[in-house]
């Protein structure tokens, strides 16, 4: 059995983390702020902070990104690079007609020219959609109507294979900028090429005087519940942007750090593109996909010292299996964080093994726009645990009452609904067209998450569930991840999907689906030893009646897996709105 805490010392800390309890008792909103340079006429712009305020100052030659193409080639663009580059693109848009608050979507691979287009968008006060580069033509279709697209920003092969089929239907964009890659050849008929309408415009560009509440950002859920929501984020978000990139991740001048989501996602675009360049540091942008060996490597080659990634590729590290991590390793590295799902564990313990730090679980959502829950530098973890809230978060268990009230749960590692006092900048300012389910997310201050946690007597939340996949089984509340993670321990286990099944005695039982590791086989010997571990582990009442063996586990694009999925298809239900499941 591993230790229930990994405790911090002053020697595991490679430089002096900014959040200690000091800075935890100073922090205000309003300071923060004042710490950006804001626009004439008192409002705030996300790239003019991101790029701007570098580019005319001491960081102007040091490198914001490095992009490395899928041969491994490199391509670097310094903070004034960007900056200017930014307003060539800005210029193009203002040329092309397009006005503040008109939508600018954005489908490309990891290309410095989404960087670019992003961030030159938000200088023109235009609304920044980024689109998964892994979509089919439908959820584009339904994202870009949805979000009356004006302008589509992708490449030559993108257009080719998934907007050429779905163009006619979509009425309301005007302009597509294609940039040309060499797949590809030429640019399509009756779309712009990117590269020339960005080599035409002027280096010089007015910013747009956006205000801390006009719309920036639209960006869609994971679909993990559901049919994705449109969050609605504002200019303003960039205050916590620069907090948490701080705080949370830790961002120190000179770092290398390496964001490993896509920018298609709410993580890509708030710590890929805006939190990194806030802070001045050298960002990674890798075009391929994920391959254990390549990721080694880069982390290795390119020096990374602050890593963010997710569950998903922590857990196809491991399935990857030791001996290939050991063939690297990585000095600089000092931080490694994660989100986008509950972090098992033993992948917390595979990083101090394998990497060695630990890896930080850290929590927020789409609606929440950056990080509210995090384990930092100089904390100790308690694996399993997501961590503390981030200074200037107020957070709190609770339960829905009757006529929408809520109670708060005071007492210690008792289960319920996760929410947040209202008021941080990056608070999403409404689901696009669906007003009445942004209400129904806030009782008076406080906004629900939707997600079930406790508190222990520390002050560290635990995650248990979503709402819609925690399990009721004989009076008990079991949360799926205790039981995954419990799964996970044991050496055959790669992944573990849980579902409550309903019984006609405990009204629901727990039901594990399992996918292997290599060198394991699926057989009855092996379920009964499954089963027997769990029942070790967790008891009785909240160990899983049933395990079903899977070659993989349903997932949604960005790499969650998809419970209500793996329910629906045991009950021979509807599948539902399966639009983002990956492939
Ligand atoms: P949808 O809302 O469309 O169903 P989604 O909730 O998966 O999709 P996101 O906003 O991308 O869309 O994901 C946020 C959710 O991911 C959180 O509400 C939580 O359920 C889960 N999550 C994120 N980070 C963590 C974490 N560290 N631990 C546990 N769960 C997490
Ligand atoms: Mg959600």
């Amino acid at each position: 059995m591993r230790a229930s805490i990994i405790p911090k010392s002053a020697a595991d800390l490679r430089v002096r983390p900014h959040l200690d309890e000091s800075a935890r008792q100073s922090f205000t909103w309003a300071g923060v702020r004042a710490e950006l340079r804001g626009l004439p006429g008192g409002g705030i712009n996300i790239a003019v902070e991101a790029l701007d305020r570098h580019a005319e100052g001491p960081h102007a030659e040091r490198i914001a990104l490095r992009h490395i193409d899928r041969h491994g080639a490199r391509r670097d663009f310094t903070y004034a690079a960007l900056s200017r580059a930014s307003n060539r693109f800005a210029n193009a848009l203002r040329s092309l007609g397009v006005r503040k608050g008109e939508r600018v979507f954005l489908l490309c691979a990891r290309i410095p020219e989404l960087y670019i287009a992003a961030l030159g968008a938000l200088k023109t006060g235009a609304v920044v959609s980024p689109l998964f580069s892994a979509f089919g033509p439908e959820p584009l279709r339904t994202r870009m109507t949805l979000g009356n697209a004006k302008v589509l920003v992708t490449t030559a092969t993108l257009y080719q294979r998934k907007i050429a089929p779905i163009r006619a239907s979509l009425s309301g964009l005007e302009h597509i900028l294609v940039v040309p890659d060499a797949a590809s050849g030429s640019i399509p008929a009756a779309t712009t090429d990117f590269s020339r309408v960005l080599a035409a415009g002027s280096e010089q560009f007015q910013v747009e005087p956006t205000l801390e509440s006009d719309m920036a950002l639209l960006h869609f859920t994971s679909g993990t519940t559901g049919t994705p929501k449109g969050a609605i984020h504002v200019h303003g978000a960039v205050v916590t942007h620069f907090a948490t990139g701080r705080y949370a991740l830790d961002l120190h001048a000179g770092d290398i750090y390496w964001c490993t989501a896509d920018p298609g996602w709410v993580t890509g675009t708030s710590y890929g593109i805006i939190a990194p360049l806030l802070h001045g540091v050298t960002s990674i942008v890798d075009e391929a996909d994920f391959d254990a060996e390549r990721w080694y490597r880069i982390l290795q080659e390119e020096d990374v010292s602050v890593w963010y990634t997710a569950p998903t590729a922590i857990r196809m590290l491991m399935k990857a299996g030791p001996e290939l991590a050991r063939r690297f390793s990585f000095p600089q590295l000092r931080f490694v964080a994660s989100v986008g799902e509950p972090l098992n564990p033993e992948a917390v313990w595979w990083g101090k093994d394998v990497l060695g730090l630990p890896i930080h679980d850290n929590w927020w959502q789409t609606e929440t726009g950056g990080i509210m829950i995090a384990n930092t530098p100089a904390m100790a973890i308690k694996p399993g645990s997501m961590g503390r809230p981030l200074p200037g978060v107020d957070a709190a268990i609770v339960r829905r009452g009757a006529g929408g009230g809520i109670e708060h749960i005071e007492t210690a590692d008792t289960e319920g609904e996760l929410a947040l006092r209202a008021g941080w900048p990056s608070m999403f300012r409404g689901y696009l067209d669906q007003d009445e389910r942004y209400r129904k997310c806030f009782a008076g201050d406080w906004y629900l998450t939707g997600d079930l946690a406790k508190r222990d007597a520390d002050g560290y939340y635990w995650f248990v569930g979503r709402s819609d996949d925690v399990i009721k089984s004989a009076g008990h509340l079991i949360g799926p991840f205790e039981v995954e993670s419990a799964l996970m321990e044991h050496a055959a286990v790669a992944e573990a999907g849980v579902i409550g099944k309903p019984d006609p005695v405990s009204g629901e039982v727990v039901k594990a689906f399992v996918s292997l590791r290599a060198g394991f086989e699926a057989n009855e010997s092996l379920r009964l030893e499954l089963l027997g571990h769990a029942r070790k582990r967790l008891g009785a009442a909240v160990a899983p009646k049933e395990i079903a063996f899977l070659p993989g586990l349903p997932r949604t694009r960005s790499g969650k897996i998809m419970r209500r999925l793996l329910k629906a298809r045991e009950l021979g239900l509807p599948e539902g709105d399966t639009s983002m499941l990956e492939d």
